[in-house]
């Protein structure tokens, strides 16, 4: 199948051409038919299957078919997604795709001064893409009005649940014209996706791209078992493993995030954080980094794991499980993507063992062990087995000085990445490695 099979106009089909798209892929090729049909659509699709295009391309294509011209304040198209940085990414696909028409973009988030967006919406915006707080905000204050909106696309919406934009998302769509088309999409199908589903959409037709709650077929994972105290030199060590491999590493809490961030700091990696407690412009700097390829390593908390698309990631590595088991697919779901080899690994404690056997749950599937030389735990992490722990195991008492060895670890992987070790540099990891790990004590914030 083509795209200029798809009934699409030649301006979008020739700018997927030259994109170097080929074929659309299998959620563009059951979706994109049923937006220009004008029908509401509930989807699963996972980040990765080439989502954004699906619902973006007919939209597209519709603006420029039908309707009136924008007035001021007026938006003809909203996007809610749940993020900033997944806002600033749709709407980037919005202009890249559009490029050939004559449509106007813009995304509005929290996170950044409201009063450059109030004044920007006075002009009128084709296609709006936001974050339910920050619109809710504005519809408030009268910056932007509804009446003329004509299609509507909730993306990840089971993110923005999750993140709590229950009420945001109620109070905004009780004011859009019932005359609409909706488009809903989510990576995993839970009962309250289908109670959202069935009250705002209008006979909607599913279409699913990949079984219900399974990771991407295309990623090899695995974990390593390993003492919650050693888990960053096991990191350290990993890397020096993999010298130029691109990663992301998500690690559970924002204080853990820049412990670890900075370990690979001193260890000579280039790396940057991103997590909420970073303003934005500094999280949008580090992604941009990474995308450019000026960073070899992003630690985030899961803030960084829906939606974000940086190519061809060939490795993921969870630092700590998260709390949340379908935040572990949408982790995972950042490496191999559209169809690309990807590899994640999971370094897991004893204290972990039920978020492994929530996640196993959800995969269906026993996650394989390997335990890397010179870090089999001493707290051994028990069994599980179709999302089941088996019996706990004996502690073994430890072989290893944690200390020591990730001095060693890190002064290994900055002689591995040209740097010689540093003393001083040793003497920071030294007390940082000595302190509490600083995840034990925090409440995973995202
Ligand atoms: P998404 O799932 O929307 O985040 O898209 C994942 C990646 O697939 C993005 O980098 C897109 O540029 C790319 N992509 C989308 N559609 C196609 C296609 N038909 N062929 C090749 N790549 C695509």
């Amino acid at each position: 199948m083509s795209f200029s099979s798809l009934g699409l106009l030649d301006a979008l089909v020739n700018t997927a051409n030259e994109l170097g798209y080929q074929t659309p892929t299998a959620i563009q090729q059951k979706a994109i038919p049923i937006v220009l049909q004008g029908r509401d659509l509930l989807a699963a699709a996972q980040t990765g299957t080439g989502k954004t295009a699906a619902f973006t391309l007919p939209l597209l294509h519709k603006l420029s078919s039908e309707g009136p011209a924008v007035g001021s304040n007026q938006v003809r198209c909203l996007i809610l997604v749940p993020t900033r940085e997944l806002a600033e990414q749709v709407l980037s696909s919005v202009q890249t795709y559009g490029r050939q028409l004559p449509l106007t973009s813009y995304a509005v988030y929290g996170g950044v001064s409201i009063n450059p967006q109030i004044l920007k919406l006075r002009q009128g915006i084709d296609v709006l893409v936001a974050t339910p707080g920050r619109l809710a905000d504005l519809h408030r204050q009268n910056a932007v009005r509804f009446d003329k909106v004509q299609l509507l696309v909730l993306d990840e919406a089971d993110r923005m649940l999750d993140l709590g934009f229950a009420l945001e998302l109620a109070e905004i769509l009780a004011d859009l014209p019932r005359k609409r088309q909706s488009l809903l999409f989510s990576a995993t199908f839970s009962d309250e996706i289908r109670t959202l589903a069935n009250k705002r959409l209008n006979n909607p037709l599913t279409v699913e791209v990949s079984p219900r709650n399974t990771a991407a077929q295309t990623v090899k994972q695995w974990l390593i078992p390993v003492d919650k105290k050693r888990k960053a030199e096991l990191l350290l060590h990993l890397l020096a493993q993999r010298p130029n491999t691109q990663l992301l590493v998500f690690v559970k809490t924002r204080k853990g995030t820049e412990h670890v961030g900075q370990l690979l700091r001193e260890a000579g990696l280039k790396c940057d954080t991103i997590h909420g407690d970073k303003p934005q412009p500094a999280r949008t700097r580090a992604l941009q980094a990474f995308r450019d390829e000026a960073l070899q390593v992003l630690v985030a908390t899961d803030v960084a794991a829906r939606g974000l698309d940086i190519p061809d990631l060939p490795l993921v590595i969870n630092h700590d499980l998260p709390t949340v088991a379908e935040d572990y697919i949408h982790r995972i779901g950042r490496s191999g993507r559209a169809g690309s080899q990807g590899e994640a690994i999971s370094l897991v404690c004893a204290d972990e063992v039920e978020q492994l056997a929530a996640i196993e749950q959800l995969l269906k599937q026993t996650l394989p062990r390997q335990e890397e030389p010179n870090f089999s735990p001493a707290h051994r992490v028990p069994l599980t087995q179709d999302g089941i722990v088996q019996a706990k195991p004996k502690t073994k008492k430890p072989k290893h000085n944690t200390n020591d060895s990730m001095i060693s670890a890190a002064a290994r992987l900055g002689t591995w990445f040209g740097e010689s070790p540093k003393p001083a540099r040793a003497g920071r990891s030294k007390a940082n490695a000595a302190k509490k790990p600083s995840t034990a004590k925090n409440k995973p914030k995202r």
